[in-house]
């Protein structure tokens, strides 16, 4: 990348640099990126944070390291001055300039989401600032005339804290909906909301008692009213069937363009089973993938696994789906404590939450020696460690020995002693920057002043060696890159609140936050040799944003947008 700096920082030697170049790297391109470029292709910061001698980072303040990207057959082929890029532009080559402002950045990536379950959310009829019952039914109804007959009909959204004084019933709902079961969440999943046919469907009847901590709303003939209370709402839940194949392509395809939308041009999906990998393995086939996918088997899917082990992972990384990874659950989460703690929640004496009913350590183990990169679900500190122990034991006990990256997703609390594990086992902390902003109201009074400070230790684990990669986990969390990026960066919810930052010696520094996004990402997925940074030769992935996550203040970042995502060349939002 010595070229390239040069190029930029030393405008003199743009032409004769753009001259030493063959002659046939100057065919025209087929799409041309202007703009303030952040290549990302200098050397990392160390592990407190200092950029590289060799970053574009003068004097305190980032600036970008080239002004244009020339793109042909899903490739880079130039990075460098606006001026030497002009020798790309030929007669069908489209170019896009970045806002001002804005900036050209490697495409993003988020290495850990559930896109079948934000495709799910993104159908389900949105009932979020309804006012009346009416309203709530009209959009029902509106939904229910594109919807085939019988088919049932999800809602979310209508707030069950704010009508608890007045609740709806099935009738108006039933009349107006009468040929589809029809079942609506509330906003805050405390009740739920079916009409006739899907009570019908589900037998609840006057008769059907109510289960252990939930309530069946009856009406003074003790008839049903349509409300379910708590884990009631499992009774109408369990009515509903399971998606066909087409339904999830389809819950697939509408998540991963919103994904396309948001910036990302790859996301690690976590944990597929057999249907959704079927539902993936088809858009590869039809070519409709719009980002790249690199899935996680998973684990608590034996018979995908069998299929996978006679199979072996992937190893063609430029596929648009590629399937080299298995995800398992160690434990459970922090809120709930069900994370698995060394000792006693400090706020629940006798308490340290519970192991995975799913993990097998057999079957994963077969997995490990058979190639597949091993990603484990652990959030305690016990959890971490017996974690690390399993990867330890099942990879010889030596550093490197397979070289398979071993992930641990969210690596949420860790011993002071496991820290260096991390660096000394190769294992990738998989972590997501904004659960420390949305857990840290209560994450102290779980697990007491001295352990904290081995939770969402961002900076600890880079000093103690390891690797680190950020995602949203959506659709748990708002997945938008510049709430993660604020949230790695400032430690601070959306008021700016704590100042300072929670913990903010575990901070990041904006370059670590977009590397998070972007080069870390790479090396997680075994990619960094072909993509992560705009440099000739690597894929042609690509986001551009309205703001500069490397100068932009906190609040100024939650502003940013997304204008465009490229992948392999191709514009899929934007443009
Ligand atoms: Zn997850």
């Amino acid at each position: 990348m010595k070229f390239l700096r040069r190029a930029f920082t030393c405008a003199g030697l743009a032409l004769a640099a753009a001259a030493s170049l063959p002659a046939q790297t100057t065919a025209p391109a087929d799409l041309l990126l202007l703009g303030r470029v952040y290549t990302l292709a200098w050397p990392e910061p160390s592990a407190d944070g200092t950029p590289s001698p060799k970053a574009p980072f003068t004097n305190g303040a980032w600036h970008p390291d080239a002004e244009a990207i020339a793109i042909r057959d899903g490739k880079i082929v130039f990075a460098g001055t606006a001026a030497a890029a002009r020798a790309y532009a030929g007669a069908r080559t489209r170019t896009i300039t970045a806002p001002g402002g804005g900036v050209i950045v490697p495409g993003l990536v988020d290495a850990h989401v559930h896109a079948f379950e934000l495709g799910a959310s993104l159908e389900r009829v949105n009932l979020v600032g309804v006012k009346t019952e009416a309203e709530a039914v009209d959009r029902v109804a509106a939904r229910a005339r594109t919807v085939p007959r019988g088919e049932w009909i999800a809602g979310w959204g209508w707030d069950e804290g704010a009508w608890a004084n007045r609740y709806p019933d099935m009738k108006l709902l039933s009349q107006r909906v009468p040929d589809h079961p029809v079942y609506l969440r509330g906003l805050h999943s405390f009740a739920v909301w079916g009409n006739q046919l899907a009570f019908q469907k589900a037998g609840i009847t006057a008769s059907t008692p109510a289960p252990d901590g939930g309530e069946i709303t009856k009406d003074a003939k003790g008839q049903p009213t349509g409300i379910l209370m708590n884990n009631a709402a499992r009774l109408l839940e369990r009515a509903v069937p399971p998606p066909t194949q087409a339904q999830l392509q389809a819950r697939l395809l509408g998540g991963l363009k919103a994904l396309a939308a948001a910036g990302y041009v790859t996301v690690h999906e976590a944990g597929a089973d057999s249907e959704q990998m079927e539902a993936l393995e088809a858009l590869e086939k039809a070519g409709t993938l719009p980002i790249r996918v690199y899935a996680m088997l998973a684990a608590r899917d034996q018979a995908l696994l069998d299929r996978w082990l006679a199979r072996g992972p992937d190893h063609d990384p430029s596929a648009m789906l590629v399937t080299r990874s298995v995800k398992a659950f160690y434990d459970g989460a922090l809120g709930s404590r069900g994370a698995l703690l060394l000792a006693d929640y400090a706020d629940r004496a006798g308490q340290r939450g519970q192991r995975d009913a799913t993990f097998h350590a057999d079957a994963l183990a077969k997995m490990l020696k058979a190639g597949f990169q091993v990603s484990i679900h652990a959030i305690g500190d016990a959890a971490n460690r017996e974690a690390m122990d399993f990867i330890e034991q099942n990879s010889g006990g030596f550093p490197g020995s397979l070289g398979l990256r071993e992930r641990i997703e969210h690596a949420q609390v860790l011993a002071a002693e496991d820290l260096p594990r991390l660096g000394r086992l190769g294992i990738i902390a998989s972590m997501q920057p904004s659960h420390a902003v949305e857990d840290m109201a209560w994450a102290e009074a779980r697990l007491g002043p001295s352990r904290i400070a081995g939770a969402y230790a961002w900076r600890s684990i880079r000093r103690a060696g390891g690797r680190l990669v950020f995602s949203s986990d959506l659709p748990g969390t708002d997945y938008h890159v510049f709430y993660g990026l604020h949230s790695a960066i400032a430690r601070q919810d959306r008021n700016g609140e704590p100042a300072g930052g929670w913990r903010p010696e575990e901070r990041m520094t904006a370059e670590e936050a977009v590397r998070g996004f972007t080069t870390w990402a790479a090396y997680t997925a075994f990619r960094e040799n072909i993509t992560g940074t705009l440099a000739p030769g690597r894929w042609a992935d690509v986001t551009i944003l309205t703001v500069d996550p490397f100068t932009a203040s906190p609040a100024a970042l939650l502003g940013g947008a997304v204008h465009s995502t490229i992948v392999a060349g191709r514009v899929v939002h934007g443009g």
